[in-house]
């Protein structure tokens, strides 16, 4: 896949990663930007590349030697530093960082829902339902999200790292 493909892929909202099991936080932080990142314990070497062809995702590894195992395209992810690793991938696809913020969770990957206050009274502590209006939910883990703190601390180290 060249650069271009991967930029309209992008846009398209089609892009979709299979990040290798030392690639944590990249993919921690990919999501948190609203990109579709796999990652596990078990995606790493011919497991990694049989879970990013049943999904036609893009690999991003730190495993010099994958590319003797005929993968799948692949990005190899030069630093060890989550930040230059953000900034490599952004870079490379042609991401635009700023537009799904927010919206994917952060545990198991999946599409959050806008929830209605009202429903989530039981689920969150009390300060944060006196003090929140917007709520989201994660359908398959069930977790409650909202805009508060750690949303502002997310969005500072993005900004120092260059990335928003
Ligand atoms: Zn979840």
């Amino acid at each position: 896949m060249s650069k271009t493909e991967r930029s309209s892929a992008a846009a398209r909202g089609e892009i979709k990663f299979a990040a290798d099991r030392m690639l944590g936080r990249l993919a921690k932080w990919l999501r948190v930007l609203g990109f579709d990142v796999i990652y596990g314990q078990h995606l790493t070497g011919y497991g990694l590349i049989r879970a990013a062809r049943a999904e036609a995702r893009l690999i991003l590894t730190r495993d010099r030697s994958l590319k003797q195992k005929q993968p799948p395209p692949f990005i190899f992810v030069d630093s060890d530093h989550y930040g230059d690793q953000l900034r490599q991938v952004i870079r490379e696809c042609g991401l635009k960082p700023g537009e799904g913020l927010f919206s994917r969770c952060l545990e198991c990957n999946a599409v959050l829902q806008p929830r209605n206050k009202e429903t989530v009274q039981k689920l969150v502590p009390p300060y944060v339902y006196a003090s929140q209006d917007s709520f989201s939910w994660c359908r398959v883990c069930q977790r409650v999200y909202w805009p508060a703190t750690h949303h502002e601390k997310m969005l500072a180290a993005l900004r120092k790292i260059a990335v928003l």
